[in-house]
């Protein structure tokens, strides 16, 4: 190319999506219109997280219209932490911003990101105002996740911030030198500090298909966020086995006592059977938790690549993360 270097990129718009085909048009051009509002010098960026529908299609289809649309597409289904984490790798504006392809998040929120991002904050989350989108038992899991990990945390989190937001390039840089595999975005937001802001706003319900959010994998995406944020559940069980070998000594001690004063009624049958369970599952639990912590140095320790790209639609620039 002779027109010399490839023009900058002011914003880039990272949208992981999975079985989404129905939200894509939709999508991109009420993202289209804002940010044409915003600066001529912006991208969105798809990372197709092995979706199994047309999903890719309509994005090539989009591409061909309006080439400031890409995509990288996962040879399978990575999740949305990793998907995050390869659209930050491949995406190249001075600021990135981070959305649902369900229209939950209003686009036209990142006018005021981007108002924000002016003053000088590296970091503009947006801040939901209420969860009446969500069923009570979702709500319910929320607000427990929320009060273990501020017990158990060591960063604070901000609460009612998802990944709807806007990173600086500075902060962009910092998330991409963290190569943890068990990520937890929302814990590693924070963590890295910088100024930031929130900025209020409303869910809207799902535009077309449904969660994409298994019980499952929210359950282990909790799990993951405490066990990455905190060494407390590994370290506990010292205490909470100490507290149970002196409960265990002020028992003994009271059935000796007892049986030299009034002589054995019974043999501790029973009571043997159910302290020796007992110590059992104390022992598995402490087990258990050692092995989450054993499991994520393994992962850690494989170094295997974060995702594997299939195919980059738009811009080649983009390197992929490096095997480090
Ligand atoms: N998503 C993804 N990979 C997954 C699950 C979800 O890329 O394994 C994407 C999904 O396409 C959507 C975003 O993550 O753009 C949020 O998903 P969803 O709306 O299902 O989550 P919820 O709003 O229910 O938390
Ligand atoms: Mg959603």
């Amino acid at each position: 190319m002779d027109k010399g270097r490839a023009r900058e990129i002011e914003l880039s718009v990272v949208v992981p999506v999975f079985n989404e085909a129905a939200n894509i048009g939709l999508l991109c051009d009420r993202l289209a219109t804002v940010l044409e509002r915003i600066t001529p010098d912006w991208e969105i960026l798809f990372v197709d997280d092995g979706s199994g529908d047309a999903t890719l299609a309509r994005i090539r289809e989009r591409h061909a219209l309006e080439p400031r649309i890409g995509a990288v597409s996962f040879s399978r289904n990575f999740g949305k932490e990793i998907a995050i984490a390869a659209g930050l790798d491949h995406a190249r504006g001075r600021a990135v911003v981070l959305i649902d392809a369900d229209l939950q998040h209003p686009p036209e929120l990142i006018e005021t990101f981007v108002t924000k991002w002016r003053e000088g904050y590296v970091m503009v989350y947006a801040q939901r105002t209420s969860r009446e989108t969500e069923s009570a038992v979702k709500r319910g899991f929320a607000r427990l996740f929320y009060r273990l990990f501020r017990a158990f945390g060591e960063t604070a989190l901000p609460e009612g911030a998802g990944d709807f937001r806007l990173i600086d390039r500075k902060g962009v840089e910092a998330l991409k030198a963290m190569g943890e595999r068990a990520r937890f975005s929302k814990g590693l937001y924070a963590w890295i500090g910088y100024p930031a802001i929130g900025v209020p706003y409303t869910v809207a319900e799902r535009a077309h298909g449904t969660t994409k959010w298994s019980f499952r994998k929210l359950l282990r995406f909790a799990f993951d966020g405490i066990t990455s944020f905190s060494t407390v559940p590994l370290r506990v069980w010292t205490y909470v086995g100490l507290m149970i070998s002196l409960a265990s000594i002020v028992t003994a001690l009271y059935f000796l006592v007892r049986t030299l004063l009034f002589g054995t009624d019974l043999p501790g049958y029973p009571s043997l059977i159910v302290s020796v369970m007992f110590f059992a599952g104390i022992q598995l639990m402490s087990l258990g938790m050692i092995g989450e912590y054993v499991g994520r140095i393994f992962a850690e320790v494989k170094r295997r690549p974060l995702y594997l790209v299939a195919e980059r639609i738009g811009p080649e620039d983009g390197t992929p993360r490096p095997l480090i």
